[in-house]
């Protein structure tokens, strides 16, 4: 039978568990051995004991079984209030907060841009809804012009008011309003009824530069576009000049670059020709000078354009297009 002293070790060996204790699971565990298991069996001892010696042992047992609920009581209720003083300790400085990242099409178009400006060339910037007379008429494409088909058009109201399917737009609002000479690029998003697949979407990023002067010619043309092209992608990319056809240019080319990735082999991004084409470029049509009330006799000019979106892809080395509007900001941490 567990004497009193056997007890009054039990109590301070109870004491001294509960003074080490760490967490809540802890203090259960003590709780289950002392009240559970060590209290029951004191009174399955004294169910055995001689009437006479029940009373005493059975006070015995209530004094330890109120000591101990009141000890484990006490360290649960110290261990709960220092656990909420660590828990909302609001003067820690955590620095690991996830910014954002530059989206890879601005960070292309301000590098286009810093060559560009580097050149001479100032930037302009027009209205997206756009009246068919900017769009359209002024860069020499009349009403049931067949050109009209090569950009299919969102209309706000028919027949005059649009979205702008390119910013020519604004080249022919600057040449309206100033005198040449003229050196300026017109960039911006544009629209063009069109399904999405990986090479298309209906909204776009374009950037096109116009120079017009006395004695411009297709050299300065050529000059212009190898040295931008070189700069931005690197200096062993070659250039070549296609003849082509664009309402507004006259002549008009377009413009195939050698395919950085493979090297002129041939692969999935240049479709094995080893030469990717990336602007459309021309000497602007005397009509569209004229039309701005330019004299085209005294003055000629070149213009060009690019997609942006196009031009990220080889840029970044990526295959689809619509990459550049899921925002995957991981994705726009490695380009
Ligand atoms: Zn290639």
């Amino acid at each position: 039978m567990d004497s009193w002293e056997t007890i009054e070790i039990k109590k301070t060996s109870l004491t001294e568990e509960l003074k080490k204790v760490q967490n809540a699971k802890e203090i259960s565990e003590i709780k289950s051995e002392y009240i559970k298991k060590y209290v029951k069996s004191l009174y399955s001892k004294l169910k055995s004991l001689p009437a006479e010696e029940k009373k005493s042992f059975g006070k015995i047992i209530n004094d330890f079984k109120n000591f101990a609920e009141e000890k484990i009581s006490e360290a649960e209720s110290k261990f709960k209030s220092q656990k909420n003083t660590t828990k909302y300790d609001v003067t820690i400085f955590k620095n690991n907060i996830k910014l954002g990242s530059v989206h890879p099409l601005i960070k292309l178009y301000k590098k286009l841009e810093e060559v560009l400006v580097g050149m001479g060339f100032s930037v302009v910037q027009g209205p997206e809804v756009e009246l068919d007379k900017y769009n359209f008429e002024m860069l020499n494409i009349p009403p049931h012009h067949p050109a009209r088909d090569m950009q299919d058009t969102f209309y706000i109201s028919a027949p005059n008011v649009l979205l702008r399917s390119h910013t020519s737009s604004v080249q022919i609002r600057t040449m309206q309003n100033n005198k040449p000479p003229i050196q300026i690029i017109s960039q911006g998003t544009v629209y063009r009824v069109d399904d999405i697949d990986p090479q298309h979407t209906p909204m776009f990023y374009q950037i096109e530069g116009l120079m017009v002067a006395e004695n411009i010619s297709f050299a300065n043309l050529k000059a212009v576009l190898i040295k931008f092209l070189k700069e931005v992608f690197g200096n062993n990319t070659k250039v070549r000049f296609r003849p082509s056809y664009y309402p507004y240019t006259e002549p008009s080319a377009a413009i195939d670059m050698s395919c950085a990735k493979c090297g002129e082999k041939g692969c999935s991004t240049c479709r094995g020709t080893g030469w990717i084409t990336v602007a459309g470029s021309g000497m602007v049509h005397p009509n569209v000078l004229e039309g701005v009330g330019y004299d085209s006799n005294k003055y000629t000019g070149f213009a060009f354009g690019m997609g942006l979106n196009r031009l990220a892809l080889i840029y970044y080395g990526l295959d689809e297009i619509r990459k550049f509007y899921e925002n995957d900001v991981s994705l726009w941490e490695q380009l």
